[in-house]
């Protein structure tokens, strides 16, 4: 394994990666360091084209140490497919979605979760806890349980009901709270406070390996791209993990020289319903102020005060990037144009990063020939309610 250590965007503190740890006593997230002159030296981007058709392909960029404790349900390498018509139909040459609605739980959520998992088992972790939308609560329960850990997961009453049932069937215990996930966040932090040590908060940046399974979206593209950068990585942002995980991954596989200098212009896509991060981007702010009233049907990226601020807006200016807000109703018909034209049912995020593409090709800021990768973070059929609401 060659993670060295774990380190502090904000204040620069080192912190050890052999310790559970949750946030820097600054308070910002903590992410996880390799050694990349011994992984250049250890493998070459031609050496992985043989391996395992999941995200432990990059094994030497990830926190495991001990084989045995990975746990995994075959998450990862998902299809990047080309959406020609509805790239026509909107003025894109060159449009791809990456779809993460075939990873196990429908939800990309599930890299995070078997990262984050194998490595708070590896490390003594025996019940993990935390706040979720949904799909992150159904993901870890999950994979809490097939590594043998307990779960507690506290998620808002509108969360989609398929995740629920997810995390009673995995065996978590199941806490539901009338308000939204900063509400559910506080009962987990009083379950942990009283739990002396025993349970392991795992919130969204709360632990720094949720990220690193994330993170491995943006070394796929690259290698399903030939090992090169698209122009522009669109992406639905809530607590914005696999955001700043796209924007760790092209860093790293940059010093590694794995992909040259290019830069893809990242874009994070929230709704006018809640759209902390775009308010504060367009002010120029280095943090947000909490959005009040949040609703969306994108239920996913229902966060009025993500953790991951700076982070987010770190990535968004570093790349020459951008932040949109969209509307539901626009969500809703894209949704179903998609569908007709490319055979695929979006879930409500991914939806409204396409109507993010075309909004931002109809304004100029995309040119026609721009390569863009979409993120498809989950399956529609995990939105069985929402699909039919998009319905004539
Ligand atoms: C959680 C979630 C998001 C937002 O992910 P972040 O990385 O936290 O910004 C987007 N889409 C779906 C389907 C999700 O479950
Ligand atoms: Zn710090």
């Amino acid at each position: 394994m060659f993670l060295t250590h774990l380190s502090c965007p904000r204040c620069g503190a080192e912190h050890d990666s052999e310790a559970l740890t949750n946030l820097c006593s600054c308070g910002s997230p903590l992410l996880a360091r390799y050694d990349l002159d011994a992984v250049r030296a250890a493998v070459t981007p031609a050496s992985l084209a043989g391996r395992s058709a999941d995200l432990w392909r990059y094994r030497e960029l990830l926190p495991v140490r001990d084989n045995t404790h990975r746990v995994t349900l075959g998450e990862g390498w998902t299809p990047l497919w080309s959406a020609d018509r509805f790239g026509a139909a909107i003025g894109l040459d060159r449009l791809l979605v990456k779809d993460e609605g075939l990873v196990p739980t429908g939800s990309f959520k599930a890299r995070g979760a078997a990262v984050g998992v194998s490595r708070a088992r590896e490390l003594g972790a025996r019940h993990v806890a935390m706040p979720t939308n949904g799909n992150a609560g159904a993901a870890w329960a999950t994979y809490a349980a097939r590594g043998g850990l307990r779960s507690t997961i506290a998620m808002p009453l509108g969360a989609p009901m398929i995740t629920r049932n997810e995390v009673i069937a995995a065996g978590g215990e199941l806490i539901l709270v009338d308000g939204l996930i900063g509400d559910a966040g506080k009962l987990i932090a009083e379950v942990v406070a009283s739990s002396a040590g025993d349970v392991f908060d795992a919130g969204t940046l709360r632990e720094p390996y949720r990220l690193e399974g994330k993170k491995t979206m943006g070394y796929e593209i690259c290698e399903q791209l030939g090992w090169r950068v698209p122009d522009v990585i669109i992406y639905p942002t809530g607590g914005g993990v696999g955001l700043i995980g796209i924007h760790k991954a092209l860093g790293e596989l940059r010093e590694l020289g794995w992909i040259g200098d290019k830069v893809p212009r990242l874009v994070a896509v929230q709704s006018t319903g809640c759209a902390p991060i775009v308010r504060a981007f367009e002010a120029g702010e280095r943090r947000v102020s909490p959005w009040p009233d949040a609703r969306t049907v994108a239920f996913g990226i229902t966060v009025p005060a993500p953790l991951g601020d700076e982070l987010i807006l770190d990535a968004l200016a570093d790349t020459g990037g951008t932040a949109i807000a969209v509307d539901d109703a626009e969500i809703l018909a894209d949704l179903r144009a998609f569908g007709a034209a490319e055979g695929l049912l979006l879930c409500p995020e991914g939806a409204a990063c396409l109507t993010a593409a075309r909004l931002l090709r109809s304004s100029g800021w995309l040119a026609s020939t721009d390569e863009v990768v979409v993120l498809n973070t989950g399956a529609g059929i995990k939105y069985p309610e929402t699909v039919g609401s998009a319905g004539a």
